[in-house]
């Protein structure tokens, strides 16, 4: 059998604060954002600390308002060899926009991060994973921006996302972009999320590292992982009058996750979007 670790796999990071996240947009409005006490400078810089003693390069989806506030952050990020790319600039769902607000929100961004750092931004991804049957035309959006490559979508059933019959592995659409899927397993007659984030989080690291071994052999594809800086967070301010479900969702196992991310690390070979699926502009 292959050595695992001779398989690559892309480490990405989504770079918003907790007060951000789509399971808390119903009672954190944007225009409150700046009166939320700011973690994700800190919680970021924490994560290139763990990614530089592992020898680890990642790619980090950067939300344009994190940008603006923290340059220095973005600018750390990228000195030190990793991938930077867009998550949008107000954590929108794709899915909630029509096209000219997409088109604004995702410019708006990716021309601040370009301004910043002086490079193409090639790679987008959208705010949960939203661009689906709704609107497929975010695709030719993102190709019209300069995108070169989109990870916006997760083949599965879940109730704020999903789009279970489309293809589960990276593969260039007709608009000429390529799309990254979250990854899925399929395993007893499902497609079963092993991407990262809330999963993570929830399931004991044996059965994530007993998930991405079945992955790499089975598909024979480059896995890829997403969490947030906010996951490696136990000290985050706790918002009480969220839902009984948002609020298990976000703060399950977050004082276990820096552990299981450093085993995670070890366990497996990582490296960026562009690496791993040989992007180039
Ligand atoms: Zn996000």
């Amino acid at each position: 059998m292959q050595d695992i670790k001779t398989c690559l796999n892309a480490m990405t990071v989504d770079v918003e604060d907790f007060f951000h996240v789509s399971a808390f947009d119903s009672i954190i409005k944007p225009e409150d954002w700046d009166q939320y006490q700011p973690r994700v400078d800190n919680n970021t810089r924490r994560l290139l600390d763990i990614f530089a003693k592992h020898n680890v390069k990642s790619t980090f989806f950067v939300l344009g308002w994190v940008a603006e506030r923290y340059p220095e952050l973005i600018k750390e990020i990228h000195r030190q060899g990793h991938e930077v790319a867009s998550h949008g600039y107000a954590h929108r769902r794709a899915s909630e926009q029509n096209e000219q607000e997409f088109i604004a929100d995702v410019r708006r961004s990716k021309d601040h991060l370009q301004d910043l750092l002086g490079e193409e931004i090639i790679g987008y991804r959208a705010p949960s994973f939203s661009i689906g049957y709704t609107n497929e035309w975010a695709f030719a959006a993102l190709k019209d921006l300069g995108f070169v490559y989109s990870s916006s979508t997760y083949p599965v059933k879940h109730d704020l996302y999903g789009t279970p019959d489309w293809p589960r592995f990276a593969y260039q659409r007709k608009e000429d972009i390529t799309e990254i899927p979250i990854p899925t397993l399929k395993m007893w007659g499902k497609q079963v999320p092993i991407g990262g984030g809330g999963y993570f989080r929830l399931y004991p690291y044996a059965l994530t590292r007993y998930l991405v071994k079945k992955y790499l052999e089975q598909e024979k594809q480059p896995y890829s992982f997403y969490f947030h800086p906010w996951e490696i967070d136990a000290e985050q301010p706790k918002l009480t009058n969220a839902s009984a479900k948002s609020r298990f969702r976000h703060y399950i196992n977050l004082k276990h996750t820096e552990g299981k991310l450093e085993r995670l690390l070890q366990d497996f070979s990582w490296s960026t979007m562009r690496d791993v699926y040989g992007i180039s502009t």
